[in-house]
């Protein structure tokens, strides 16, 4: 059933508000119409009352139909206007339609039909319009909504970037203190090492046996103190990128063997069989001996730390692409999977408690990992608790990272003299596998 429309027309003439009242009715649409004679009554009704349209003279005897107009929008009165003029003057029905009315009708066509075309047209140009001011709005609103997102997401990224600059800032303060304290710790910690060293030869004077222990006891934790704060000093290094790698051609087995041989001590007072297993044709590598051995170390002083008892072994072998991997094994106490990626962070250890039963920085695995980044290297780590652990290091027979630096001009294997690892082609001997022997600029 259609809806009845509420219509209200407003003339000051009566005959004509009768003529619009009749016109409308007899359009044979359900109607209720009602009339005002002037702008104040039509105000006044159109606040108490909602209508679906009104049909406004545009001369009435108090106000004309433009002043209407604005007092309705002044009171925020929302109906669709059609303007009934005698002879529509274009320049009023411009102003008109500004103001916001939605039509206008010359009264000598106003018959019923063209009267229900009109009401239906401004009914549904008023809804489009007021559904097209709705999205508008919806939009702005949206607009603004986004507009506050990202200035509140910018805000947001601003305080990050600060919050960043300041981690950065503390970060290379923590640094600097890392590297300045152990620099400066280091050259008493030597005077201590030295002369307590001194103090043991017998051409000092003889030592009573208790004396002699307790002198040995400063050299050595002067050393084991030594070791570590040169562990942290590297570790700074690292951190900051002021290590680089200085590259020549050494025979990584004598490397291995002698590292091996400097821990056999420690191992054996834990009882603790020591194996190694060199299986390489070419013994011969390019790259840094000391951070090699370095590497080495901290692997095999933690297998030795971590096993209590069986056997740690050190195994090198040839791996294609002209790579060689380093493997150290251990049946130890073993790593949880979970802890995997934690125990090659900084200053991690799988115990972190003050009574931990196992002592160190937690910087050996850290300083493990960037070496052998620098070297463009890979490590795997295979482990199972209470069974034991396998760290296998993966790398480039020859170096060539940015950070590789050559202190000397060095002679590769044909006698030439070599600059940089990048470029010189006759580092391909190093798969040759010739003796060192011959070569008498070899470093050790
Ligand atoms: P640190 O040995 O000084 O604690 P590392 O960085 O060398 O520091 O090692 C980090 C942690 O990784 C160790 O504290 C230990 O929990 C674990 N870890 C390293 N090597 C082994 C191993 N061979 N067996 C068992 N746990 C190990």
């Amino acid at each position: 059933m259609e809806q009845t429309l509420k219509i209200l027309v407003v003339d000051g003439d009566e005959a004509e508000r009768v003529a619009v009242h009749c016109a409308l009715v007899q359009s044979g649409v359900h109607m209720e119409v009602s009339e005002a004679s002037n702008g104040i009554d039509a105000i006044s009704t159109l606040r108490n009352t909602n209508y679906d349209c009104v049909f406004l003279n545009y001369h009435l005897p108090d106000q004309n139909a433009l002043t209407i107009i604005q007092k309705l929008r002044f009171w925020e009165i929302q109906v669709p206007i059609v303007v009934l003029t005698t002879i529509p003057d274009e320049e009023i029905v411009v102003e008109l339609l500004k103001a916001g009315a939605t039509d206008y009708l010359s009264k000598s066509t106003a018959s019923s039909e063209i009267l229900l075309r009109v009401v239906r047209n401004a009914i549904r140009v008023y809804r489009a319009e007021k559904q097209v001011e709705l999205t508008n709005q919806q939009l702005r609103e949206s607009h603004e909504q986004l507009i506050r997102k990202h200035q509140e997401l910018e805000k947001q990224r601003q305080q990050i970037q600060l919050q960043n600059l300041k981690l950065l800032e503390a970060s290379r303060f923590k640094s600097q203190f890392l590297a300045t304290m152990s620099h400066e710790l280091r050259t008493p910690m030597n005077a201590i090492i030295g002369f307590s060293q001194i103090l043991l030869r017998p051409k000092f004077g003889q030592l009573t046996h208790q004396q002699t222990d307790m002198v040995e006891r400063i050299f050595n934790n002067g050393k084991h103190l030594l070791m570590l704060l040169n562990e942290v000093l590297d570790f700074s290094k690292l951190e900051t990128g002021r290590l680089d790698l200085k590259a020549e051609i050494f025979d990584i087995s004598k490397v291995i063997n002698t590292t091996v041989a400097e821990m056999r001590s420690l191992a054996e007072a834990k009882k603790l069989s020591l194996l190694v297993q060199i299986d390489l044709q070419n013994t011969l590598v390019f790259n840094d001996p000391v951070r090699v051995k370095q590497i080495l170390v901290n692997l095999l002083s933690n297998a030795i730390k971590f096993t209590e008892s069986g056997e740690v072994w050190v195994e090198i072998k040839e791996l294609p692409a002209n790579r060689v991997a380093i493997t150290v094994r251990d049946t130890g106490i073993g790593i949880a999977p979970r802890d995997f990626t934690h125990i090659f962070e900084a200053f991690r250890q799988v115990d972190q408690s003050i009574t931990r039963k196992y002592p160190g920085t937690g910087l050996g695995l850290a300083i493990v990992d960037s070496l052998v980044r620098m070297m463009n290297g890979k490590i795997f780590l295979e482990s199972q608790l209470g069974v034991g652990s396998l760290f296998r290091i993966e790398l480039p027979r020859q170096v060539t990272s940015p950070n590789v630096g050559i202190d000397h001009p060095s002679l590769n294997l044909n006698g030439e003299e070599i600059f940089c690892a990048a470029q010189n082609p006759h580092l391909s001997t190093l798969q040759s596998g010739k003796s060192l022997k011959k070569y008498p600029n070899y470093k050790t």
